[in-house]
C-alpha cells in the first residue's frame, strides 16, 4: 500500500476533522466498549483512515483513538467488531487521545482497547 506524502494533513497529528470527509461505520459493543468506528478520507491526498475511537466516560483520561491506513477492499464487509481486529493487523498506525496524553503519535501496534 502505498504511503501518503509525509507531510500531507493525515500524516501530520493533531488531526482536524474538516481535513477529512467522514462516514461512520457503526459502534463496537464488543465487552461493551462502545467504540466508535469511522472511515475517513484525506481531503488532500485521499487516503482511507480506518479510526475507532473508545472512551469510558466514569474514567477521565480513558479517551482513546486509533487511526490506520486501509484499502477500500479491505474495509469493504467491514463490521465495526472487526475494526479493532484489522488495526491490529497492520503494520503500523496512528494513536492518540486523552489516555495517551497525546494528539497523536505513530505506533507500531494497538494496545489492548479494555481497561
Ligand atoms: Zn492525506
Amino acid at each position: 500500500m502505498n504511503e501518503p506524502p509525509p507531510d500531507c494533513r493525515c500524516m501530520t497529528p493533531p488531526f482536524m476533522y474538516w481535513d477529512f470527509d467522514a462516514v461512520p461505520v457503526g459502534v463496537d459493543g464488543t465487552k461493551g466498549r462502545g467504540g466508535e468506528v469511522t472511515l475517513e478520507t484525506c481531503k488532500a491526498c485521499g487516503s482511507l483512515w480506518l479510526r475507532y475511537f473508545v472512551e469510558y466516560e466514569f474514567f477521565s483520561q480513558s479517551g482513546r483513538w486509533y487511526r490506520g491506513l486501509v484499502t477500500p477492499e479491505v474495509v469493504e464487509s467491514l463490521t465495526p467488531e472487526r475494526a479493532p481486529e484489522l488495526l491490529q493487523n497492520l503494520p503500523w498506525l496512528f494513536s492518540g487521545g486523552s489516555y495517551f496524553r497525546s494528539t497523536g503519535r505513530r505506533s507500531t501496534c494497538m494496545v489492548i482497547l479494555d481497561i
